[in-house]
């Protein structure tokens, strides 16, 4: 498969190309240079989204990414810094930009879903899962758009709502606290419109994926804020894709988010799990861990428009970085990212009706997880991986051996 030009599989629409930091902007370009570019004529509308180059364009350049996204319909993104005080020293940013996950996800709306690579070789730390779990996680909102406050002398913090149209039969007043002394407070929305593009792009996946879906809050404590989210979710689901569910023979429910943890734990796994933005975020790394390893855990964001962008869940994997930086080889694991490169060429494929690039996709897949069957590994699955033969080798012999697997 591996030639000239002219031998090489043809793309019709570019992906948009988003690349990003450290450890992870350096396998980006491995990954291109072995496994892509020599069998695909590779078109991408390429974004810097290094920290530095965010930082050179005021984080325009976040934005002009998420807006081709919009246009072109499929992405892949590089995992990347966000800033934190020690990162605009490091830096010496301009400011404290904001995550551009977060700045991605505000502009295309939508839902995340994170699924585990599984492979027979790595066993679950629990041992009742035998499909993977993909935790679907809602892209806006929540403490993610917050506003906070530090108070540090006497009191009172209200939240209060003016209408538009200066109609006071509308307006509302909550007294959030009376403080004494010092402490904190936040204010944090979401919309109907993005919770109802989050649900119906939760139900279509279960559809289209053929999995039982869950969903769960803390609606108990949080009567209005999360019972929204769930009136919404249930509201949908019983007008326009019960009858559909019961055909498929897949189920809906809804639970409480503590009732969802004690079911997980104890279930055979082949669900989606929907999460508000924060049980998503720190959930997903609890069930990556479990399943083996963050890095072996993929993520597609799906707005409610049917753009995808797909990327790694973990991030640049920095302790890695300054070894590299120090001239170590490292043996960082490239699958997620691989995954990604392969999730949105498979994407792309079938918009474009690319049967070569479809097919493609599927067998990098597979040469990825026969190289690590055959026991040629990254460092991180060589203490989880229960094969009798194991070669622990750096990224870039792992991806040698897996294009070796391509040929
Ligand atoms: P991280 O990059 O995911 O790495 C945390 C640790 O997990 C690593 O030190 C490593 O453990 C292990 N790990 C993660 N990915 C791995 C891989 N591919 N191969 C082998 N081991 C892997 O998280 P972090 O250190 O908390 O964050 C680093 C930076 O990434 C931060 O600046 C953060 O803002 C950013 N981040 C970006 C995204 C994103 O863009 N989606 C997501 C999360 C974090 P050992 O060191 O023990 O080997
Ligand atoms: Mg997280």
């Amino acid at each position: 498969m591996k030639g000239g030009n002219d031998m090489k599989i043809k793309m019709k629409t570019p992906l948009v190309e988003m690349d990003g930091d450290e450890m992870t902007r350096v396998i980006w370009s491995k990954i291109k240079e072995i496994l892509l570019e020599p069998y695909i004529d590779l078109k991408t509308v390429y974004f810097d989204l290094g920290l530095k180059k965010r930082d050179e364009s005021n984080d325009m350049i976040t934005v002009e990414a998420a807006e081709a996204t919009e246009k072109y319909g499929v992405a892949v993104k590089c995992a990347t810094i966000t800033p934190n005080q020690q990162r605009v020293k490091e830096y010496d940013l301009k400011q404290m930009w904001k995550s551009p996950n977060g700045t991605i996800r505000a502009i295309l709306d939508g839902t995340v879903f994170r699924s585990p690579i599984l492979l027979d070789c790595i066993r679950p730390t629990v041992s009742t899962w035998k499909k993977p779990i993909t935790i679907a996680r809602h892209a806006y909102g929540d403490i993610y758009k917050n506003v906070e406050m530090l108070i540090d002398v006497p009191g009172k913090v209200y939240m209060t709502f003016e209408p538009a149209d200066g109609d006071q039969s509308k307006a509302q007043r909550e007294l959030v606290h009376d403080f004494a002394d010092g402490g904190v407070a936040m204010g944090m929305h979401n919309l109907d419109k993005s919770i109802r593009s989050f649900a119906h792009s939760c139900f279509k996946y279960a559809l289209a994926t053929q999995q039982t879906l869950w969903f769960s809050t803390k609606d108990t404590i949080s009567k209005k804020y999360d019972r929204r989210f769930m009136d919404i979710f249930q509201e949908i689901f019983d007008l326009e894709y019960k009858a559909d569910f019961e055909k498929n023979e897949i189920e809906y429910f809804y639970t409480l988010i503590d009732d969802a943890i004690a079911r997980i734990i104890r279930s055979k796994g082949g669900i989606i799990w929907a999460c508000k933005n924060y049980d998503g975020d720190v959930m997903s790394d609890m069930v990556a861990t479990a399943f083996g390893s963050l890095a072996m855990m993929t993520s597609v964001l799906v707005s409610p428009k049917g753009v995808f962008e797909y990327e790694a869940a973990h991030g640049t994997v920095t302790r890695h970085y300054y070894k590299y930086l120090k001239g170590e080889s490292t043996s960082t694991n490239p699958m997620a990212t691989i995954f990604a490169w392969s999730g949105a060429l498979r994407k792309r494929a079938e918009l474009d009706g690319i049967k070569e690039l479809e097919t493609f996709a599927d067998n990098l897949e597979s040469a990825c997880i026969n190289t690590i069957e055959a026991g040629i590994m990254t460092k991180d699955l060589e203490l989880i991986a229960d094969l009798t033969e194991k070669r622990v080798v750096t990224t870039e012999d792992f991806l040698h051996a897996v294009a070796g697997r391509l040929k």
